[in-house]
């Protein structure tokens, strides 16, 4: 009699808690892993899928996406799903906002969101679901409906737009942010919106710890300043000019006021996004000594892990940017350390012809961000595997901690009673990195070129297979992901 859909065999099955692998079997029933052990009966299942030895990671919870920023939503949650798929990503949990980019458009989130539920529904090879920004007061306000009836528990802040725009130059602010005329988004923004979200954590006691506030951490007056400098003297091009223009304390500031405020309001669920530098994360350590009551979470994207200022092309143009390379060590030691909590992508798909302006290598006209989920986890592997980093930790970093603070409570893991949500990795086959093998629309990548030496070959979503031997396969099943999901 079969007992299991699927299970899977000849794997090193990679958990958090489990300091090594360990090769034991997968059974799958009705999408969820019912048992973790060694020598299941092959006959107990209906299909079985030998692992040929390969390792099998937790599907990864990529918790910093950007769908739909510079392409239409549903063409974005079509071809960059598939991306996700390539590199392992079950999960991935996208950044919306009202204004330009993105639907380009204000309004409430009551009307705004269904739209964006309706352009990504059925697309999607992968699970998905949204964090939001409130970016005006009627926003705040619609907090508590979000958290109930759309099941968005997370919020966002970005620090730096009142005054910045988003790529510098190339952003006309004033018809940025659409919001009321009336309206500043601005550090009393912020706090408000910590209040808010504050006050969802006390309506909804049970789901507390879930909801949280990430900030995107940069300062205005320091990048408009610095950016003059740069521009003015003229000296440095590139991403050298655009790390020189958006300085690693203007993290490190905006950090510390983003703390502050949390102090301030009493929101202890704050997510400090992407940082970048080594002053970025010692702000952040310090802040977490300073204020011991709030239970901060740091995050670091594969980019910056893996690219420095001289090693990527200028498609790596992103907010924060790119670093040197004293700055990449400096993240590496703090991964090392056990002070990162989670590793994203921020993939942010944007094509060639939206990327690049005229001259198409002024780095101040380029637009910012890049698609990067497909290599997240094999650029973490294969780098880690250099420096050390032992695989309970990337699963940790890349399932379990986000899906934790994300309110994903059956994701994260390959344990019973979790979603069968896994991917099965190569990590001795060394390959090198070209945007034309990738599933992304996007033409180019910041990495091209880049040799890594581990490869996610299947990917499976909720027991089904939704990468085969490298290619994408199957119709989109990826579901919304309601929280606490
Ligand atoms: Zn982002």
């Amino acid at each position: 009699m079969t007992s299991f859909d699927t299970l899977v065999t000849n794997v090193r099955v990679v958990r958090h808690e489990w300091t090594k692998p360990q090769q034991v079997d997968i059974a799958v029933r009705d999408g969820r892993v019912v048992q973790v052990a060694a020598g299941i009966d092959p006959a107990s299942a209906r299909t079985v899928v030998d692992g040929g030895g390969k390792l099998a990671f937790p599907g990864v919870v990529d918790a910093h996406q950007h769908w739909g920023i510079y392409n239409p939503l549903d063409q974005d949650a079509a071809s960059e799903s598939r991306a996700c798929a390539q590199g392992g990503v079950t999960s991935a949990i996208t950044y919306m906002r009202t204004g330009q980019y993105y639907l380009n458009r204000g309004g409430a989130y009551a009307d705004f969101f269904p739209e964006v539920l309706a352009a990504t529904a059925d697309r999607s090879h992968v699970d998905y679901a949204f964090h939001l920004a409130p970016m005006s007061k009627q926003h705040i306000g619609e907090i508590p409906d979000l958290v109930e009836r759309h099941g968005v528990t997370s919020f966002k802040v970005f620090m730096f737009y009142g005054s910045h725009g988003l790529h510098g130059r190339s952003t006309d602010q004033s018809s940025f942010l659409m919001i009321p005329k009336d309206e500043r988004y601005d550090y009393a923004h912020f706090e408000f919106v910590m209040r808010g979200v504050q006050a969802a954590r006390e309506r909804f006691p049970e789901l507390a710890d879930e909801i949280s506030l990430s900030l995107h951490c940069e300062t205005a007056e320091i990048m408009n300043a610095y950016t003059r400098m740069v521009e003015e003297e003229g000296t440095l091009s590139g991403l050298a000019a655009y790390h020189a223009s958006r300085p690693p304390h203007s993290e490190g500031l905006a950090v510390s006021i983003a703390s502050y405020l949390a102090h301030e309001t009493g929101l202890p669920t704050i997510n400090l996004l992407h940082l970048t530098s080594r002053k970025a994360v010692d702000a952040a350590l310090r802040m977490s000594q300073a204020f011991p009551h709030i239970d901060f979470r740091r995050e670091v994207t594969v980019g910056h892990l893996l690219a420095d200022i001289d090693t990527a092309n200028l498609g790596a143009k992103v907010n924060p940017p790119i670093r040197p390379r004293e700055d990449v060590e400096a993240l590496w030691e703090y991964v090392l350390a056990g002070k990162i909590d989670w590793v994203v992508s921020d993939h942010a798909c944007c094509r060639d012809e939206v990327k690049f302006g005229a001259p198409r290598d002024d780095v101040f006209v380029a637009k910012s961000g890049f698609g990067g989920a497909e290599y997240l986890l094999p650029g973490l592997i294969s780098e880690g595997n250099r420096r050390g980093l032992p695989y309970h930790r990337i699963a940790e970093m890349t399932a379990w901690n986000p899906a934790r603070r994300f309110g994903l409570r059956t994701k994260g893991d390959i344990a019973e009673g979790f979603d069968a949500d896994f991917c099965l990795v190569d990590d001795d086959h060394t390959w090198t990195v070209r945007a034309a093998d990738s599933e992304s629309v996007q033409e180019y990548t910041p990495f091209e070129g880049f040799e890594l030496s581990a490869r996610v070959t299947d990917t499976f979503l909720r027991g089904e297979r939704i990468l085969e031997a490298g290619a994408v396969v199957g119709t989109p099943r990826g579901r919304y992901l309601a929280r606490p999901a």
